[in-house]
């Protein structure tokens, strides 16, 4: 049975963590991860979960089965959250979402959904993506696809580049779109920018496929959902998926959702009826504490205040990295301009360090980062940055 099996490609972040972890030296900084570290350099628990959590605890509550589709005051809490808690669709019968093993299995509910009952083959991701968009969408048996993004020379948006690829795309395509906080570049589309994202989607009839995976960590929990709103106001069919594992530093509980909206309400229950057959033959229905202590915290004024002011927490400490980082590398002698560190939002910075830079920088400084020279700011704080910006000077400048 095992013998044809060979070994799988590497995966280049776990390989990044076991050479870091192999590093002896003292002060080796592990930049790959795609983790919000505090100040002290831990994955925080969020004051706001350990008080649902210890709520929970004290019910000792039963375990039975969740519904398939989750746990319901959780899928609605998420509909508010993305679509604002006055907006019409929330009462237009036009919206279907299920809990899901975190964005990732949102994802791949979405794909499995596509490619069985709506015949899509095709899918666009951006030029660069989160590497594991295009592994698990031709993992579903779709062809993938780039288009255009990040401008090298501008290390900003290539505007241009992306609509033209849009709308070269063969009608129906699939395309994945980042909401807010793009990974790997930090780097966000505006307002104007989405509308003529909306339009070419539109004319297209491309099926647009929104992954926001860090609402809350851009500039707050409303103007990070501005993607999602506007194509809930252009009234197109889309799909959302959402994930807490950021925003509610809940990475192992795997709480996350899958939101569907369709074009009339008629074609909701048809949809929904089948979203429950994909995952009921796949893990049959979600677990249920994560998203018990999301629903709790988004359900409770109280909680909900003291979450937003954590998330505020982060979302500050990582700008405050930015321009830290910026200020450092300047002072160290770094000439290129490097300010678009500061403008790029979320997570990530790429940092526009080329591959053998970022070789350098592991081999010569024990500070490991991604191969395309991603690098996770929040990995950062007071007291590594001043290590890490003076070896990130001295393999830019040599
Ligand atoms: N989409 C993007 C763009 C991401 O960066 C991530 C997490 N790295 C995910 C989806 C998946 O998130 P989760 O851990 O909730 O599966």
């Amino acid at each position: 049975v095992f013998s044809p099996v060979e070994l799988a490609p590497r995966d280049p972040i776990l390989g990044l963590n076991e050479a870091f972890n192999a590093d002896t030296r003292a002060n080796k900084v592990n930049l790959g991860v795609g983790v919000y570290s505090n100040e002290a350099g831990k994955v925080p628990l969020l004051r706001a979960v350990q008080a649902a959590e210890e709520a929970r605890v004290a019910e000792h509550a039963a375990r039975a089965y969740l519904p398939i589709d989750g746990l319901a005051p959780y899928d609605q809490a998420v509909q508010k959250l993305l679509f604002g808690a006055d907006s019409a669709l929330l009462s237009s019968g036009r919206i279907i979402t299920a809990q899901a093993l975190g964005g990732t299995g949102a994802l791949k509910l979405g794909a499995d959904f596509l490619y069985r009952l709506a015949n899509k083959r095709t899918v666009a991701i951006s030029n660069p993506s989160w590497e594991n968009h295009r592994a698990l969408f031709e993992a579903a048996g779709y062809d993938v696809v780039n288009y255009t993004y990040f401008d090298p020379a501008t290390n900003g948006l290539n505007l241009t580049g992306m609509l033209a690829d849009l709308e070269a795309l063969p009608e129906g395509s699939v395309v994945i779109l980042h909401a807010c906080c793009h990974n790997p570049t930090g780097v966000d589309l505006n307002l104007a920018d989405w509308a003529k994202v909306i339009d070419v989607v539109g004319r297209r009839q491309l099926v647009p496929f929104l992954d926001i995976a860090y609402q809350g960590f851009g500039e707050n929990l409303e103007d990070d959902a501005v993607a999602v709103r506007l194509f809930a106001e252009s009234g197109l069919p889309f799909l959302v998926a959402s994930s807490f594992s950021k925003s509610f530093s809940l990475y192992g509980e795997r709480v996350g959702a899958l939101t569907m909206v369709t074009a009339a309400k008629e074609e909701t229950a048809p949809v929904l009826s089948q979203l429950k057959r994909v995952i009921r033959t796949n893990y049959s229905n979600p677990p249920t504490h994560g998203a018990k202590v999301v629903a709790a915290v988004l359900t409770n004024p109280e909680l909900y205040a003291l979450w937003e002011e954590e998330l505020a927490e982060m979302r500050d400490r990582i700008r405050d990295m930015r321009a830290a980082l910026v200020q450092k590398l300047q002072e160290a002698g770094v000439e290129q301009d490097v300010s678009f560190i500061q403008r790029q939002r979320g997570m990530f910075s790429f940092s526009g360090l080329s591959k053998e830079q970022v070789a350098r920088l592991a081999d010569e400084f024990g500070i490991y980062a991604v191969g395309s020279g991603r690098i996770c700011v929040a990995a950062l704080n007071n007291s590594n940055i001043d290590t890490v910006a003076q070896a990130m000077a001295a393999v830019m400048k040599a």
